[in-house]
């Protein structure tokens, strides 16, 4: 079923609108210069959405603090206290996520009432690990997931309030799937796909892309975050790889390198980083390899439109398999950038 559209700050999910990428600060929420220098970090690393908890009156400050200075759609995360909810949303939230596991009625309805006078969506997400008691046993999981989604829906209905989006997580593949291809099949709203507690890399990564994979093959899903125990920005570069392999995001250069082995002259890190910092200018569609040495790399990355091969001295460039220049490492930047701009 095609979900209706739902309009978070600047960006829009839903409806057939791009696959929106989302993270959340990891900061603690009462240091404000730190939290500033992660939301710098995330807006270079090109996430769309991005989520801060509020866990007390103060970290509020900080949410406000970034609001004001934040070219990211801010999400204010809320548990338990619907004051809180409140006061995000007048410190200019884009969108609140809850648990109506762990919110009262009494707090949820003041909180449709506010977000509905001020056009603030809502993200519902149920939590394997925060189900409301009644559904907490029911198995298997994703059942009861489906359930406690179901019941809210049920008592939502009576406000006239459709600005949702849903996430149904859980820390198994199969009942994370299940849930979310189940509930897509019967409403209509928007879907924020992830795993909840899915691990540090490389196992939360692997499972992520399992799970999701599945689900975003059969068109579901309308946001994603790929949770992972590591700095937000590689959750980010994450989720963008996934929706590259599945070609469900434009972009033009794709960044091919090689896994690197004695015979490499040094670490490719930096020349990745090089190209990644230079993504967006590439004007038309094309190949980039990064590779460790110009015995094999410009052969095994014959398909390349650009390469770079290390040499003892430096860089080999290549196009198509074919060493073309020899530079200092300092001129690949230059040269790279030169090629983007005029492919
Ligand atoms: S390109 Fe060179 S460094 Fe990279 S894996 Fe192949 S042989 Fe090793």
């Amino acid at each position: 079923m095609s979900s209706i559209k739902v309009k978070i700050g600047k960006v829009v999910i839903g409806g057939g609108e791009p696959i929106a990428v989302q993270s959340m600060l990891k900061t603690d929420p009462h240091n404000i210069p730190s939290s500033l220098r992660q939301l710098r970090k995330l807006e270079r690393s090109g996430c769309d959405l991005l989520r801060m908890a509020i866990p007390d009156e103060l970290s509020l400050e900080t949410f406000r603090y970034l609001k004001q200075r934040s070219s990211i759609p801010l999400i204010a995360d809320i548990h338990f206290h619907p004051q809180l909810a409140l006061k995000a949303i007048r410190a200019g939230a884009d969108k609140v996520r809850i648990n109506p596991g762990n919110i009262p009625k009494e707090g949820l309805k003041e909180i449709l009432r506010v977000s509905k006078g001020k056009g603030i969506p809502l993200r519902v997400g149920f939590n394997s690990g925060s189900l409301a008691a009644k559904f907490r046993n029911i198995r298997p999981l994703w059942k009861g997931l489906l359930l406690a989604a179901e019941d809210f829906l049920n008592w939502v209905s009576r406000f006239d309030f459709s600005d949702l989006v849903f996430s149904l997580k859980a820390s198994t593949i199969e009942d994370t799937v299940e849930a979310y291809r189940d509930f897509s099949q019967r409403f209509p709203f928007p879907l924020h796909l992830g795993l909840t507690e899915a691990g540090p890399i490389p196992e939360g990564v692997v499972k992520s892309t399992i799970a999701l994979y599945s689900l975003l093959k059969e068109g579901i899903g309308d946001t994603v975050r790929i949770s992972l125990t590591s700095p937000p920005e590689v959750e980010v570069q994450a989720a963008f790889s996934l929706l590259d392999s599945l070609g469900l995001r434009k972009k033009n250069l794709t960044l091919i390198s090689c896994p690197t082995c004695g015979r490499a002259h040094s670490s490719l890190y930096p020349l990745i980083r090089m190209v990644r910092a230079l993504e967006n200018e590439a004007k038309n569609p094309m190949v980039v390899a990064v590779m460790g040495c110009e015995v094999n790399g410009p052969g095994e990355a014959s398909h390349a439109d650009f390469g770079i091969s290390l040499t003892q001295k430096g860089a080999a460039i290549f196009k198509k398999g074919k060493i073309v220049k020899r530079v200092s490492l300092n001129e690949i930047p230059q040269e790279l950038a030169k090629e983007l701009k005029s492919g």
